[in-house]
């Protein structure tokens, strides 16, 4: 009998520790709720030799300045959707990067822009492609997936959308830089004929400016947002894999969301976001160990440039690229801001 007793009270007590512990650490959780968020500007070219210390500058400043808007939204409780698109929306309005104001120009001396966006509680997604009056594409990528039965729109189709939206519309020349305009003609002494051959030599020296930002917030939902002015001297309607769900961008709570930069039409063959993802997802792998492998092995070879930024349901953030440099930054949780451009930088 008395064993009896003291086994009931051994296993009541084992219970009410287990119950405390159990509250403890949801209370835990509950104060520490993670959330974090990276974006880039582009990879490329990018080498010390390539900026003066005030570029250099210039390009942190602004990245710290994007991040730090996307950080605010989440710190205060507000969604992944949010944070994202205001990020991508600062690179966006500097002429610094190549998306919004400062993309790069077509073969015809115009701008198309592409952007999307993922939504990754919901699976939802919003694209748009070649669009040349629209002041925020990614506002009008969220608006396609928000307010329309559709998740990519184009060309004049988009623009006629973003109208009735009420959004924003600049003329085309409003994105116009001189900057830009040097490399278009640049690129259009190398590319002669523009044959296959002349649009690989361009892509090596080409710096890429693509922007995005993914990020986690504190209910656990992932976003991913990509925009871009697409490659300079791009002809025939050229679509890159910016706006291309699960080349360019992808988002899934259930393993990670990714943004993605460099040569499009090998991120587009090789699926790059989603496949980060689901290497993620279904095979168990870390976003380091998914982004390495994607970005160094499966890409590098066969010769597609770029880079990604990662981020999961945990708060890992990795950013790995194989070319020269890759703007980038990233913020986890309330710690400090992480800005970077060159290889040998640590983030
Ligand atoms: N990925 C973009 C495109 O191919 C270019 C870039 O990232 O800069 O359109």
């Amino acid at each position: 009998m008395r064993k009896v007793v003291m086994r009931l009270l051994q296993s009541l007590l084992a219970a009410g520790v287990s119950l405390a512990l159990s509250q403890g650490v949801a209370s835990a959780e509950e104060q520490e709720k993670v959330f974090a968020i990276a974006i880039h500007g582009g990879a490329g070219t990018i080498n010390k030799a390539s900026l003066t210390d005030e570029q250099e500058a210039a390009y942190k400043a602004k990245l710290s300045e994007a991040i730090s808007a996307g950080h605010s939204i989440l710190a205060a409780g507000g969604s992944s959707m949010d944070a994202v698109v205001a990020a991508v929306q600062v690179l966006e309005d500097s002429p610094l990067f190549n998306a919004g104001r400062g993309a790069v120009y077509t073969y015809d001396g115009e701008h198309e822009l592409d952007a999307s966006i993922m939504n990754g509680a919901t699976g939802e997604a919003g694209a748009v492609a070649g669009v040349k009056t629209v002041k925020s594409p990614i506002e009008l990528a969220r608006s396609v997936m928000e307010n329309s039965v559709h998740v990519m729109l184009s060309g004049e189709g988009a623009e006629a959308f973003a109208a009735e939206q009420q959004l924003a519309l600049v003329e085309n020349s409003y994105f116009n830089t001189e900057r830009r305009y040097q490399q278009l003609q640049t690129a259009k002494e190398k590319l002669g004929k523009a044959d296959k051959q002349a649009y690989v030599e361009l892509d090596n020296k080409y710096k890429y400016g693509t922007v995005g930002a993914v990020a986690l917030d504190q209910e656990g939902n992932l976003a991913a947002a990509t925009s871009t002015g697409g490659m300079t001297a791009k002809r025939y309607g050229r679509v890159g894999d910016s706006p291309i769900i699960g080349a360019g961008t992808w988002a899934d709570n259930a393993s990670c969301a990714v943004s993605a930069t460099g040569h499009g039409e090998y991120f587009i063959r090789y699926h790059v976001a989603a496949d980060i993802c689901s290497r993620v997802k279904y095979l168990g792998e870390s976003v380091q160990e998914a982004g390495d492998t994607v970005i160094h092995d499966v890409l590098l070879p066969k010769g597609g440039t770029g880079g990604v930024i990662i981020v999961d349901g945990k708060g890992n953030v990795h950013m790995p690229f194989n070319t020269e440099g890759m703007y980038r930054a990233s913020q986890v949780g309330n710690g400090e801001i992480n800005v970077a451009i060159y290889q040998d930088e640590l983030y």
